[in-house]
């Protein structure tokens, strides 16, 4: 074998073991250049080949449409988390929060220095288990946009399908922990965004998609690194951009186009999700999954068993086999696995084998 693990962890993750070969190929002496990319100016032909390659992929991937940018941006997702409202707010307008886990919750606080923003609905309450109805939803007339996380790294809870919020209300959506990872109709929204160091790459880039009409009303105080405009105006290149970073992204679009785009991508987390849920609600509670069936996370999989010991020993012994960075956020405890794109469906049947024995050994 290679040596390589099966990685669990949930960002920085996993990456197709085909791209990090291909970076490592790459990596002297790019493309015959003499020079690999960490060494290149971002504004040689080099690295301009690599970046608008990459959009190109992404928005191919995506289908994405003209009226909308790309921006290749640094700081995380959490940095958009201020740079949103900064964009599309003044001070006083309200904005609406679906608070679905932590990382909603991370996003609604930042937002209050910047708007007044609105908590339209919290699943706090029931520990971030399930996501609201429609009804249960209260939107504000008026109301700036509606922000929602796609899918909630911590807590696995995922949107299936989007809230309903009217044609002129905008839908912003945090797809750090989904993105790539199967269609989305991006349309529907004004700002998608998300961190890449899951689904797309190494950490250092956060790709922000939005609508160009949202574009030029930042707030005055906005910082220039902080304003959409700028960075849309600059092609992503106002300043250095992680220009590794954004070629590896590159390698991983150009290999999910040759798995046949996003809806064969989907078609594969769907079925590697399935195997791992039928394994716990098939082991008569001996593991258990906390979220509603029906809004349950391809991407993120958390569990629990009886006891926190018992949930050491299973981490401790998947370890012990090549399967690595299952213990689940410090904040909630359990068994969390990550399995993003680029985990194989061997990786789990793997860890499905291996919960079977361990449930066997146990009783
Ligand atoms: N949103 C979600 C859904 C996340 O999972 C994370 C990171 N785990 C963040 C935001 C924050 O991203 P970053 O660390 O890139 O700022």
């Amino acid at each position: 074998t290679d040596g390589r693990v099966f990685n669990f962890a949930a960002g920085p993750a996993t990456l197709p073991a085909k791209v990090v070969k291909e970076a490592q190929a790459d990596l002297f002496n790019w493309k015959g250049s003499g020079m690999s990319i960490m060494e290149v100016s971002h504004r040689g032909k080099e690295f301009l080949s690599i970046i608008q390659k990459a959009e190109a992929d992404f928005r191919e991937l995506l289908k994405i449409p003209e009226n909308y940018e790309v921006l290749f941006l640094q700081g995380g997702a959490t940095t958009q988390f201020s740079a949103i409202p900064l964009n599309l707010c003044k001070p006083d307008d309200v904005v609406d929060f679906i608070v679905s886990g932590s990382w909603s919750d991370k996003a609604y606080k930042e937002a209050q220095k910047y708007c007044k923003p609105n908590l339209a609905w919290s699943g706090k309450s029931e520990k971030y288990t399930r996501l609201p109805t429609e009804s249960e939803i209260k939107l504000t007339p008026g109301a700036k946009y509606v922000h929602i996380c796609a899918n909630e790294t911590i807590h696995g809870v995922e949107f299936k399908e989007y809230p309903k919020v009217g044609e002129d209300t905008i839908l912003v959506a945090d797809v750090s922990s989904n993105f790539c990872s199967k269609p989305i109709d991006v349309s529907k929204f004004g700002i998608i965004y998300g961190g890449v160091q899951k689904n797309i790459g190494p950490a250092g880039v956060a790709i922000v998609i939005i609508r160009k009409d949202l574009l030029g009303n930042a707030q005055p105080q906005t910082p220039v690194m902080l304003d959409y405009k700028i960075h849309a105006d600059n092609n992503s290149l106002y300043n250095t951009p992680p220009c590794f970073t954004i070629y590896v992204c590159g390698l991983v679009f150009a290999d999910l186009l040759a798995q046949g785009g996003l809806e064969a991508v989907e078609k594969n987390n769907i079925e590697k999700a399935g195997i791992l849920y039928d394994a716990i609600d098939s082991s008569n509670g001996f593991f258990k999954c906390p979220v509603e069936k029906s809004v349950r996370s391809c991407m993120n999989v958390p569990f629990t068993m009886a006891t926190p010991d018992l949930e050491a020993a299973f981490i401790k012994e998947a370890a012990a086999n090549g399967m690595v960075q299952l213990k689940g956020h410090r904040s909630v405890g359990g068994v969390r696995a990550s399995i993003y794109n680029a985990m194989p469906k061997a990786g789990v049947e793997k860890l499905v084998s291996l919960m079977k024995s361990f449930q066997a050994k146990q009783s």
